[in-house]
């Protein structure tokens, strides 16, 4: 015991190393979804995340946004606490009956304009969960969506690709 102890103090961690960050690229679209926010909207972007009854899978990756790595705050987008003060509702599933008041209560308390993001295979339209009994379906069953990200889960760099094709095609 105290050998395997003593090795473990010496040996390098066995993770494996990360993939080399693409600086360039990510800078590049995370800059043109500030740009189209600023131009449609006239200000940088505000993000309510709604998890409507997911695996949690898809908030890792949208948390990923907000870490020291992708670090959306500097391109002027940020996650809000409260729908009041959102543009955009970024929502999981599938939605569970126990979260469908919950989801449409949400949408009713963010002001207008407003666009609601789907995130995810099982926000489409349920995915592995569909037909289950405490499911009431994909988030376009419970509230109207502008926008599907599908994956299951999507990566930090979809999630942009989304929300700058969202801003695009905004009047
Ligand atoms: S799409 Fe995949 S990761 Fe996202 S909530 Fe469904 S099962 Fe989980």
């Amino acid at each position: 015991m105290r050998r395997i102890l003593f090795e473990s103090l010496l040996k390098p961690p066995l993770t494996e190393p990360s993939p080399g960050p693409d600086e360039g690229a990510l800078a590049e679209l995370a800059g043109n979804v500030e740009r189209a926010a600023r131009r449609r909207l006239g200000r940088s972007l505000s993000i309510r995340e709604v998890d409507a009854g997911s695996c949690n899978g898809c908030e890792l990756e949208i948390h990923a946004l907000n870490n020291p790595f992708y670090d959306l705050e500097r391109f002027g987008l940020k996650f809000v606490a409260s729908p009041r003060h959102a543009d955009v509702l970024m929502v999981t599933g599938p939605v569970t009956q126990n979260m469908r008041e919950a989801l449409e209560r949400t949408y009713a308390a963010t002001p207008d304009p407003k666009w609601v993001v789907a995130v995810g295979d099982c926000a489409f339209d349920a995915g592995l969960f569909a037909g289950a009994y405490a499911v009431a379906g994909g988030v376009d069953a419970v509230i109207p969506v502008d926008l599907h990200i599908k994956g299951c889960p999507p990566s930090p760099v979809q999630l942009l690709q989304g929300l700058l094709a969202l801003l695009e095609r905004v009047a």
